[in-house]
Parts: C-alpha cells; structure tokens; sequence
C-alpha cells in the first residue's frame, strides 16, 4: 500500500524518574524484564549528583541525607545503562542536579534541608505528616540552577556518551527562574504545569500555550497533549502511575490520545513499582493493553518533541 493511505502511527514512550548513583540495575531490571523484548523503550531520567534518600514516598517517614554522589561513581548502573541505550531500549534524559528538598517550619524564617536531624529539630510530632516539601527547582536561586544544570547535563553526556536535551523537574516543580535556566542550557521539559500555576515568562508563546490549556481543559477537561513551543524551549505533558492510579484512569487517558493523534508519555518510578506489586500489576497489564493496539510507535522521549 502507498504511504499516502497509512495510518500515522501513535507515538508511546516511558520515562522512568529517579535514576542516580544510588540505584540498583537488578531493581530497574526486575520491573523491565519482559518488556524490553516488545520494542519498548525506557527513557531514564537521571539525577547527575544525587543526595541520598531514605524511605522515599512515604510522608511523614521520608528524608535525605547532604552528600552528593555522581551518577558516573556507579560503575555497574554506567554500564547497565549503556549496554540499553546501546541497544536502542533506553535512553538518558536530565532529572535536576541533586534532588535535594527543603521544608519550611512555622515561625522559623527560611529553609531546612530535609536531613533527619532537621526534622527533629525544627518540627514537633504532629507537624511532620504534614510537611510540605519544597523541590529542588524551586528554592534555589536562578543563578544556582544555571550552573548546576549546564554541570549536570554535561556529567550525564559524558557518562553516557550521548547528547542529553529533555529535563523532568524534579517534583514536578519548577519556579520561573528554573525554566529559565533549564531553556538556556538547550533543554526541553518533561511534565507540564497545572494553569493556576501559571509562572511562564510572558510572551506570545505563553499566552498561546495557556490559551491552549485552558481550552483543553474546559472542553473535554484534559491537559492539552501535544508539545507546547515556548519559543525557547517545548514541553510536553506526562501520564503518571501513582499508587492511586487505576488501569481504567490509564487507559482512558490513553484512548483519549490515541484518538486525537497525540503522543503518551507514561511517567513511573522503577523503586515504586519494584517495592509494590499492585502498582506493577497496573504497570504490566496497561503495556498488555497498549501492545494490542496496531500502529503505535515505541520512542524515546527526547524524539516525541520534533525537530
Ligand atoms: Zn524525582
């Protein structure tokens, strides 16, 4: 059949966040294996200088240590890695520079970092569920952020060997001045920012985009699914597996794209999944499900946002 008359395909990536010297390749395998066999390719969204968390995703339990440990120290992760994104199964994109969160504590001016004895000292029992953690890329300083994210996207390009230009905030968080200093180092974003959030530099493409946003949203109550061009840089949104969400909220998302031509980028944590098999039975039977479906095209990240 002529090209004319073919369907165009549904472009499919996973990106899978938190990649950093402290992980495991046998954690990231034990979710993947299986998998990698259909055509699917994991883009891995790595912290270059990763500070070490403890009991991660539960609040209330969770905090983190101060040294920072370079991706590239993890001789057995490096090479894991490549041996994949030699293969064509994954790929390397940027997830902050150390992953590092503060909190704020009631009538302490300024910042803690989230170290254990921090907690202790600065919360009393009762506050500590309900801490609200500040992301990385929204306490520090625009300045702070140029420098570690132009050091951060270098250290992975040359552990990898490969060109590095989509970065996921970490949190899923960013101020102003982090978008700035991510679309100067040449970066596209994964994850896109709820409209009340609304912290783009104004211009014709943000008011475009938030027009876009806004019209999605009240229309058919959805994020809008294509990539956003800001003129400085494009972003795309992100589908999440959070231990709340179900397969049927997966696939409707899912179909929803499907129908409208729109790429999908499932976002997952491989430590979640690897600690949770309820959320790794969600994880398996929705790649089942999109694995019946003809003319969907397994990408990598970075290739979803055009040229
Ligand atoms: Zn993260």
């Amino acid at each position: 059949m002529s090209n004319l008359f073919k369907i165009p395909e549904m472009n499919f990536a996973i990106r899978d966040d938190d990649i950093s010297y402290w992980t495991n390749p046998s954690d990231v395998e034990s979710v993947y294996s299986g998998i990698w066999e259909k055509g699917v390719v994991v883009s891995f969204s790595v912290i270059p200088f990763a500070v070490r968390s403890f009991y991660l995703g539960e609040r209330g339990k969770f905090y983190q240590d101060e040294t920072l440990r370079a991706a590239g120290e993890n001789g057995e992760l490096v090479e894991y890695l490549r041996g994949k994104t030699a293969k064509g199964s994954a790929s390397i994109i940027l997830h902050g520079y150390s992953h590092q969160y503060k909190f704020a504590a009631a009538g302490k001016p300024g910042y803690f970092s989230l170290t254990k004895d921090n907690i202790e000292k600065h919360l009393k029992p009762m506050q500590v569920g309900k801490i609200i953690y500040l992301s990385e890329y929204r306490w520090k300083p625009y300045e702070q952020l140029k420098n570690e994210t132009a050091k951060g996207k270098k250290h992975l390009e040359d552990t990898f060997g490969r060109k590095v230009d989509v970065f996921v905030p970490p949190g899923n968080d960013i101020s102003r001045g982090g978008i700035k200093a991510v679309s100067e180092c040449g970066l596209n974003v994964s994850g896109t920012m709820r409209i009340m959030k609304f912290n783009r530099k104004i211009d014709f493409y943000s008011m475009r985009n938030c027009a876009l946003k806004l019209f999605w949203r009240l229309s058919c109550n959805r994020v809008y699914p294509c990539v956003m061009d800001y003129g400085s840089h494009r972003e795309l949104c992100a589908y999440g597996l959070a231990k709340k969400t179900t397969l049927d909220e997966l696939k409707k998302s899912f179909l929803f794209c499907f129908k409208k031509n729109a790429p999908f980028v499932l976002a997952v944590h491989h430590w979640e999944l690897a600690k949770n098999p309820p959320m790794l039975e969600v994880f398996k039977r929705f790649l089942d499900f999109v694995f019946t479906f003809r003319d969907i095209s397994f990408k990598d990240l970075e290739s979803l946002y055009g040229g």
